[in-house]
């Protein structure tokens, strides 16, 4: 039931990615992104009903509801990734191996 959530927080994130192209579009980020975002949506979906199986096909919020709420999660993760982000391209990295 994960992968429903993973889904859609994926396509919100490749679409606020298209609208907003500030924010880095490498593969480190975005899995920074999409960790952050399923880290803070999980718990929420999940404590609304006590049996992991009906997480998401339980969910009482409307589709459309559910995309407003991912998406403000999803917004706020990229702006935390933005702020520290893991990818080091160039002379900023730190020296970690
Ligand atoms: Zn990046």
């Amino acid at each position: 039931m994960k992968n429903a959530l993973e889904g859609a927080v994926r396509s919100i994130h490749r679409e606020l990615r298209t609208r907003q192209p500030e924010f880095c579009a490498c593969a480190h980020c975005e899995d920074d992104v999409l960790a952050l975002a399923l880290n803070q949506v999980k718990p929420r979906y999940v404590s609304e009903h006590t049996s992991l199986g009906t997480v998401v096909t339980g969910v009482h919020l409307s589709y459309d509801q559910m995309r407003a709420e991912l998406t403000v999660v999803v917004f706020d993760a990229m702006r935390r990734v933005a702020r520290s982000p893991r990818h080091t391209t160039g002379g900023v990295a730190a020296t970690t191996s």
